[in-house]
């Protein structure tokens, strides 16, 4: 058993060294990936219930890192951008992106009225992210209230008590707020009544197993009833059948995103489909 010990402490510790060299080079590589501007932005209709049509999009980032050769999620990047703090540049870079596509989308059409941008809870501490989002606005020419900002519940949970002065200085720029993954962040009632919050996004977790879930169904009805409470719009995510669009809709949800309509698609592609 002895030796068993000591052989399996060798094998993590290899697997440690492999995992901390798998991570300095994807750290690499993601340094160089912004400096070399490798990123892109895909864009994902957000629409309205009531009109069955777009209104906004939200922008989602993807690497195309000549190692891969193909599309890297940002859920393979994303969390090592925020540890080791690109998440800030990188963050900059989308959303001057964005509102620069959103200049040109709005030259061309007035059916887009939001374009919503995600910025981590890292960003979100820096104390100068509300001068970062005006210097994007004013580089872009963008007006404030096209630009939507998405904070993760759980991301402001985190901040404590300081993250009520953030938001309100954000919201002094004239932008919109919404909560992201909303229902996952065991938030309370008393600090949503005091945020500067102008939309919920019900995660989907709690859209996945309606209409089957009655239990599910409960959930979501209360998670929207509170976010009506407070006269916040509520969007549902990951909306992808119409059972569930049709219950939403009844329970009061404003605007819908999901697979059902659309997956994130390229600006060319979001333009074709959707604004033609
Ligand atoms: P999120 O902000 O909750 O974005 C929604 C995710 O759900 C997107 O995944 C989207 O493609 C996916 N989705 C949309 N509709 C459906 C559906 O009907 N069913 C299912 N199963 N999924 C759906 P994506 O693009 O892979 O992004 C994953 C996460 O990465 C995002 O979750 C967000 O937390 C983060 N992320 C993406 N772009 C950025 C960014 O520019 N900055 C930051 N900080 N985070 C980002
Ligand atoms: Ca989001
Ligand atoms: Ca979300
Ligand atoms: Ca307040």
């Amino acid at each position: 058993a002895k030796g068993g010990g000591r052989a399996t402490f060798r094998f993590y510790t290899e697997a440690l060294t492999i995992a901390a060299n798998a991570r300095v080079k994807l750290e690499t590589q993601l340094r160089r990936g912004i400096e070399q501007q490798e990123f892109v932005l895909h864009f994902q209709p957000l629409i309205s219930m009531a009109e069955s049509r777009i209104t906004g999009v939200e922008a989602l980032v993807r690497w195309r890192s000549p190692a891969e050769g193909e599309l890297v999620p940002p859920a393979r990047f994303i969390p090592l951008a925020e540890e080791t703090g690109l998440i800030v540049p990188l963050g900059d870079w989308v959303l001057r992106t964005a509102c620069r596509q959103m200049m040109r989308w709005l030259k061309e059409d007035n059916r887009l009225t939001c374009m919503a941008v995600n910025l981590s809870s890292v960003q979100f501490r820096q104390p100068d992210v509300a001068e970062r989002v005006e210097s994007a606005l004013e580089e872009s020419g963008l007006p404030a209230h096209f630009l939507e900002l998405e904070i993760t519940e759980s991301g402001l949970m985190e901040f404590g008590p300081e993250a009520e002065a953030k938001l309100d200085a954000l919201k002094m720029l004239g932008v919109r707020l919404a909560i992201d993954d909303f229902g996952t962040g065991y938030s309370s009632l008393a600090y949503l009544r005091r945020f500067p919050i102008d939309k919920l996004k019900v995660d989907q977790s709690f859209v996945r197993d309606i209409p089957a879930d009655s239990a599910a169904i409960e959930i979501a009805a209360a998670v929207v009833a509170l976010g009506k409470t407070l006269h916040l719009e509520v969007l549902a995510e990951g909306v992808e059948t119409k059972a569930q669009c049709d219950l939403l809709q009844r329970l009061g949800c404003n605007t819908a995103q999901g697979y059902l309509f659309d997956r994130p698609l390229s600006a060319i592609d979001l333009t074709d489909k959707w604004l033609r």
